[in-house]
């Protein structure tokens, strides 16, 4: 099985493996104030200041939590009361579900967020929350964030960024962003599921805790510190793949399938590519290409593993190949040998199934 499926989860590197098999025999509670306490404390704090040096903030501003969606709803929670918040349309459903009502920010069809209509409406003074991602999930393509923020700022507005797609594949610096807050998620970097941080930069507000507990993380965030997942994160900090090899691929898989590309006339993330087959639904092209041993998913299945029309594809101005778009992520460990194999399978695959689509349509058609 070829697995092409790395904006669901990067294969965990060798790294992080040892050091979460390290971190697992330390004896002790980081907030025990006693000598095995104080010592996980240690490993704690090395990894919080590798983290906070690799994104631009300072290491008390690094806030642990389960992950993306945390971080996304922990941002909201905390900004989003008394403001108005402005969605990007490509949103990931982290940031959609925790903000139901929100204003949505338009992209236009490359996928790429308006600054015009952001400008315009954060003319009129009100206090507001915007969440913009740096690259999104189904298509790759980067966000003018630096832009927004720039606008935001201007406008007394906070913004929120999540950059769990694009952590480890480009350079994320909350200061160079300019940006309030931002998500990012170790399982997509090559570490462990189930960790992650929100990263404050100096002038965000003191947040409201989503999860106060026992008053870890300055009482931004409760609960004991998964010390093996945070040194297995902090150990994936820095490792990243060469992104002209998986530009080129990705370029390759472009050039040879002939599909489809929403968003390709935008800057893009390097591993990402999303490929359109006229006709034909975007699971029976997940199940086809799952038998001929490649995984890839369809652009917009959610956790029940149903495939719903991609609001992203959607917000882009597609129609029906809303619902009939593969997305293709090439993991950190790619090799020639998988891409072309996806190649070939993918050829024969949309020879297949829209043969039998075509079928379909004359037997049905009056
Ligand atoms: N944001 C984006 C853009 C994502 O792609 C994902 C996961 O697919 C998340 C947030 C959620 O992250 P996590 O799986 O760490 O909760």
């Amino acid at each position: 099985m070829h697995y092409l499926d790395a904006n669901a989860s990067e294969p965990l590197r060798p790294e992080a493996k040892a050091a979460i098999a390290a971190a697992l025999d330390i004896v002790g509670n980081p907030s025990s104030v006693h000598g095995p306490g104080r010592g996980a404390r240690r490993v704690l704090e090395d990894a919080r200041a590798a983290i906070a040096g690799r994104f631009g903030v300072h290491d008390k501003d690094v806030v642990f939590v389960s992950g993306g969606t945390e971080a996304d709803a922990a941002a909201i929670h905390a900004f989003g009361p008394g403001r108005r918040i402005i969605v990007g349309a490509t949103e990931h459903d982290a940031i959609r579900a925790a903000a139901p009502g929100a204003t949505i920010l338009p992209v236009d069809k490359a996928g790429v967020a308006d600054l015009g209509w952001l400008r315009v409406t954060l003319a009129d003074g009100q206090p507001s929350l915007v969440c913009l991602m740096l690259a999104n999930n189904e298509t790759g393509v980067l966000q003018p964030v630096v832009e927004a923020a720039a606008l935001c700022r201007a406008h007394g507005a906070l913004l929120h960024v999540d950059a769990v797609q694009a952590a480890g594949r480009m350079d994320v610096d909350v200061r160079a962003l300019g940006c309030h807050s931002l998500a990012v998620s170790a399982h997509k970097m090559g570490g462990p599921p189930g960790i992650g941080a929100w990263l404050l930069a100096p002038d965000a507000p003191e947040p409201a805790p989503l999860i106060a507990g026992g008053g870890q993380e300055r009482g931004r965030r409760g609960g004991t510190h998964a010390l093996p997942a945070i040194a297995g994160f902090a150990a994936v900090i820095g490792l990243r793949a060469d992104q002209s090899r998986l530009a080129a691929l990705r370029d390759r898989i472009e050039a040879a399938t002939g599909a489809i590309v929403p968003g390709r006339e935008a800057p893009r993330l390097a591993n990402t590519t999303c490929l359109a087959l006229e006709g034909v639904r975007a699971d029976a092209q997940v199940i086809a290409l799952d038998l001929a041993g490649f995984a890839v998913s369809a652009g917009a299945a959610c956790s029940s593993g149903k495939v719903r029309e991609s609001h992203v594809l959607q917000a882009m101005g597609l129609g029906a190949q809303a619902g009939q778009a593969i997305r293709v992520s090439l993991p950190w460990n790619v090799t020639e040998a998988a891409v072309d194999g996806f190649i070939a399978a993918y050829i024969r695959m949309s020879e297949t199934l829209r043969v039998r689509s075509n079928r379909l349509l004359q037997a049905v058609s009056p």
